[in-house]
């Protein structure tokens, strides 16, 4: 039983028009699910990634409007990265950044790979790295995307935790869920380790730096990240990894069906909250594979409160093309 890599990363927004605008207008992915968060359907729950949104493509979001922005803290994701085909794309992301306005860094090697780090409008940590061969199958660019296939975003790279010590979330990782400790290195004085599940490479990394120097966690806000979600393939192996967390006394949910994919989630030791998600069934589930993402789509549960659910959430255009 091994964890198939990441499965997505969920975030947080106060502003859904400025994100949607951003993720696919800037950055070129699709919208392949409007939904509600369903423990909370005053909130929007947006699903950015690939052309059908395959795991390890999805970046999605809360949207809370009258939460505060994301303050520093250890005990959490302090940035996501995407994969981009090569170097020369990632020199054609940075021109395009410049063109839009887009808060970026120089494109930096990190241990070897080139990076361009950048924020979203919300000041939400987010790189694009340089995707080499191996790793996870990367993902299929939207081709209706404003963004050439040849230069688009891939899917996940991998999630960075910014935490006080690295040990309790190593031991974790490496003896309850399968992953290995890939590279060591230190960085701007920070010690950072690497750690990758699965086929590792890209779509399977997590780094892991140690940051006692920040203060202490604090409430996930906009700009900040909810959680991060691992891949397993199927529902049977879902049940034994929680059967696995709860035996290594990790506190671990019931199995929850987020209709796209079942879940469990647990708090590691360090602070960040971690999901295992099932592969299946995705998001063409409810909606033709052609138009995802266009109009709200609830699960069977909530069908009955539609109305009383739409009436509760701002209007959200969608279908605005971006920049090419
Ligand atoms: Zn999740």
């Amino acid at each position: 039983m091994e964890l198939g890599g990441i499965h997505h990363v969920t975030a947080v927004t106060a502003d859904a028009p400025g994100n949607v605008a951003f993720y696919t207008g800037v950055l070129g992915l699709r919208l392949v699910k409007k939904t509600v968060n369903q423990d909370d359907v005053s909130a929007y729950h947006l699903f950015y990634g690939d052309d059908i949104g395959h795991p390890g493509t999805e970046m999605t979001f809360f949207d809370w409007a009258h939460i505060g922005s994301q303050m520093p803290g250890w005990g959490m994701i302090s940035s996501t990265g995407f994969r981009v085909p090569d170097r020369d794309s990632l020199q054609w992301w940075k021109s395009r950044f410049d063109e839009l306005g887009v808060s970026h860094a120089e494109i930096e090697e990190h241990n070897g790979r080139a990076t361009l780090r950048f924020t979203d409008p919300e000041g939400q940590k987010l790189a694009l790295v340089h995707d080499e061969a191996d790793g996870v199958p990367g993902g299929t660019p939207w081709e209706k995307s404003p963004v050439l296939q040849k230069t688009g975003i891939r899917g996940l790279d991998s999630v960075e935790l910014s935490v006080r010590s690295i040990r309790p979330t190593a031991t974790v990782l490496v003896d309850v869920m399968g992953f290995r400790k890939a590279e060591e290195y230190s960085e701007g004085g920070h010690k950072v380790a690497v750690f990758e599940v699965g086929p590792g490479g890209p779509g399977a990394r997590v780094q892991l730096v140690e940051r006692p120097d920040l203060p202490p966690p604090v409430m996930v806000g906009a700009g900040g990240v909810h959680h991060v979600a691992y891949r397993t393939p199927d529902e049977e192996e879902h049940a034994a990894w929680r059967d696995r967390l709860r035996k290594a006394g990790l506190g671990v949910t019931p199995v929850i069906d987020r209709y796209y994919f079942k879940s469990i989630y647990f708090r590691e030791p360090g602070g960040v909250l971690f999901e295992i998600a099932t592969d299946g069934p995705g998001f063409a589930t409810d909606e033709d594979a052609e138009h995802l993402g266009e109009k709200l789509s609830l699960p069977p549960f909530l069908e009955d409160h539609r109305a009383q659910i739409e009436r509760g959430l701002r209007p959200l255009q969608t279908t605005a093309g971006g920049t090419r």
